[in-house]
């Protein structure tokens, strides 16, 4: 029996005192039940902080990024080896945004390459995260041309292949994968329910055939893009959909906390 997940992807919001003070409110409004598992993903800045404040809690702290390279001369990385010394236990893999697919930032061509990485870069900072003990959140899901184009269910069916080629089911068994639309990330367009149910019905499938039927059981499908409270309980109803990646809602405590319990 697979337990929902709830994971806040803070992205490049809050500096170490605002970190603190929403992990100490939504520590208050969270019940000490383990019903429904909860990380949170702060900017690298706030990893430590956060990890001091939730260590002796049930919620989890990840990272949203990694560099997959153990050390060296990678100016501005950090590696899943100093993000399990800093105690993480989750990270964010392939975000739409990473990936360069969400058309966001206005960047000219000699800069867009910071934010492209690609289904290899994706492997290798999956195995990096798995040598050292670390959850992969794997994200994956079409852009709006895509799905108008019909190829969602290739294009994601891609994105798992490559990126998990060459791991082990028994390692991936108790990691994540994050079906995000690209169209529906910090849009407040919301995939419908039944839909979001297809396409993490459809994810566990590949996931059988890339490793078997028990892995593919185990591991866990969540969705994002723009869940909220008024919509994660209908989201999180599909027997498919093992709980969230909650963006822009996870910055409001209250929020937060009303999401993580539609998950019950
Ligand atoms: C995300 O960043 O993974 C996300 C789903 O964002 P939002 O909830 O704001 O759409």
């Amino acid at each position: 029996m697979r337990k929902k997940l709830v994971v806040g992807n803070w992205k490049m919001n809050l500096t170490r005192a605002e970190s603190a003070a929403c992990v100490e409110s939504v520590l208050l409004l969270l019940d000490k039940q383990d019903q429904v598992e909860v990380a949170v993903c702060p900017p690298f800045t706030s990893l430590d902080s956060v990890q001091h404040l939730l260590r002796k809690t049930h919620v989890h702290v990840g990272a949203q990024d990694v560099f997959w390279k153990q050390s060296g001369a990678f100016t501005g990385q950090i590696s899943a080896n100093m993000l399990a010394d800093l105690g993480c236990s989750y990270c964010i893999v392939g975000h739409s945004e990473t990936r360069g697919r969400f058309g966001k930032l206005e960047i000219g061509e000699s800069t867009v390459g910071y934010f492209a990485e690609t289904d290899e870069t994706v492997n290798l900072k999956i195995k990096a995260l798995l040598y050292h003990n670390i959850c992969p959140i794997l994200c994956v899901g079409e852009t709006l041309a895509e799905r108008e184009a019909g190829e969602t269910d290739a294009v994601i069916a891609a994105q798992l292949r490559a990126g998990l080629d060459g791991v082990d089911g028994a390692e991936y068994y108790n990691a994540v994968v994050a079906y995000e639309p690209v169209w529906a990330i910090g849009t407040g367009k919301t995939c419908d329910a039944a839909e979001a149910e297809r396409v993490c019905g459809m994810i566990r499938g590949v996931l059988a055939e890339v490793f078997d039927e028990e892995a593919a059981d185990n591991i866990r499908v969540l969705y994002g893009g723009s869940v909220k409270a008024n919509n994660a309980r209908d989201l999180f109803a599909g027997p498919n959909v093992d709980g969230g990646l909650v963006g822009g809602a996870s910055l409001v405590a209250q929020e937060f906390a009303e999401i993580v319990r539609a998950g019950r």
